[in-house]
């Protein structure tokens, strides 16, 4: 089966409203009309800037779409500080970013949560990116595989086949993350391979084979072709060189 590419860039926490305005018209204006039909493409910038970049894609009609990197599982209430799937649709948002690594590692973010939130998007309408990956010690313990498919299993535990068709996995090594080491493509591949084969045994080949894995870990116009020409590597999920229009659309361009 063919999967349609997704590039997908991580803002992370850079850019007020204004550079985030400037960074999406950079990016708006590299845009040519027929990209959307090969690579879908999704900027994901801080909650703040939400807004303002789906207005410059508006605006510009660029067919990108915009997603956040974080959600909490509940619709509204006492729960200061957090933001629910229905604001983030109303923002205009139809990807979120779910269980990244900054988020398990930095705020302790648990796979039940993981799994919470995953629920929460996908009853809502917006695509969950479930991240998954690895440390260094569990890959110098030759135990990567069974640690990223046991993060799989509990991400997507109690959903139907029917229901998981519209999430994206993200295969990110910890250790590959904003340190310019990137997994090579065999390596990359072999942990994609076993996230499908898992996502097969849960949900069945056909559910399995539709769904887009993506790599992430220093990403760049470097390495991108190695990377995306796996037979289970559908794109990527880039930090540090989406940030920078000319390298971002690179990566896009290299999903053609
Ligand atoms: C990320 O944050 O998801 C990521 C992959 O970052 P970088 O590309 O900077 O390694």
């Amino acid at each position: 089966m063919s999967r349609k590419p997704l590039m997908a860039g991580n803002w992370k926490m850079n850019n007020n409203i204004a550079e985030a305005v400037v960074l999406a018209q950079e990016i708006s204006n590299q845009y040519e009309k027929d990209w959307p039909d090969k690579v879908d493409v999704v900027l994901c910038p801080p909650f703040v800037d939400i807004k303002p970049v789906r207005t410059v894609l508006e605006f510009d009609k660029t067919n990108y779409f915009v997603g956040a990197q974080d959600v909490f599982w509940e619709e509204k209430g006492a729960y200061t500080g957090e933001i629910s799937v229905p604001m983030l649709k109303d923002c205009g948002c139809t990807f979120c970013i779910v269980g990244h690594s900054e988020r398990r590692g930095l705020f302790g973010e648990t796979n039940e949560e993981v799994n919470k939130k995953i629920k929460a998007l996908l009853a809502g309408g917006i695509q969950p990116i479930v991240c998954v990956g690895e440390s260094l010690s569990v890959r110098d313990e030759g135990t990567t595989d069974e640690f990223v498919c046991a993060q799989v299993r509990a991400a997507f535990a109690g959903l139907s086949a029917q229901e998981v068709k519209e999430a994206v996995v993200a295969y990110e090594p910890i250790w590959a993350i904003g340190t310019g080491r990137t997994a090579t493509p065999e390596q990359a591949e072999e942990v994609c391979a076993a996230i499908r084969a898992t996502l097969a045994e849960m949900f069945g080949e056909d559910t399995a084979e539709g769904m887009r894995i993506l790599y992430g870990g220093s990403m760049n116009v470097g390495n991108v072709a190695g990377l995306i020409e796996q037979p289970n590597i559908d794109g990527g999920l880039v930090g540090g060189a989406s940030l920078n229009a000319a390298s971002f659309t690179a990566l896009i361009e290299a999903c053609m």
